[in-house]
């Protein structure tokens, strides 16, 4: 195995990938996110309709409308991590989808979902990013 630090991107891929290798599209992150009830049109929704739109922008592609709704109201509760029977951190997940969504991992900017007022977001979206088990140097590395 190599020593060399994963850049951003390849770290940013690597969770992308072991996310739709092992995500059942379950929904019981969503169930269990304290902030459903305060975003648009998700009273009522399907968990399952909302993670899958979550899983299209991991795929850099433009997700359902409620999955947008999701990634808005996001406040880091963290609850959905433990909800995760498959013991991925739906959170991040949730943050690397936001970032799709802004239209910074390929989506083209015409079919971002997130921009204008909700652009003001996006530092806190970095900020989760120094919580994601990335050693200092590669840390270091993304910051030059
Ligand atoms: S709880 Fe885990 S497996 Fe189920 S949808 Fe959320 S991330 Fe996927």
């Amino acid at each position: 195995m190599s020593d060399k630090p994963q850049t951003l991107v390849e770290h940013l891929q690597a969770f992308i990938d072991d996310t739709l290798t092992r995500c059942t599209r379950c929904g019981k992150c969503y169930e269990a996110c304290p902030m459903t009830k305060y975003g648009e049109g998700l009273q009522n929704a399907d968990a399952k309709h909302v993670v899958s739109g979550v899983i299209d922008w991991l795929q850099q592609k433009p997700g359902n409308a409620q999955s947008v709704s999701w990634l808005k109201v996001c406040t880091q509760s963290a609850k959905c991590i433990d909800a995760c029977p498959k013991g991925i951190n739906a959170m991040k997940m949730v943050r690397v989808a936001q970032m799709s969504a802004m239209g910074s991992l390929g989506v083209p900017a015409e079919q971002a979902a997130l921009s204008g007022r909700d652009a003001k977001d996006f530092f806190r979206v970095i900020n989760a990013f120094s919580q994601t088990q990335m050693t200092s140097q590669q840390v270091q590395k993304w910051q030059r």
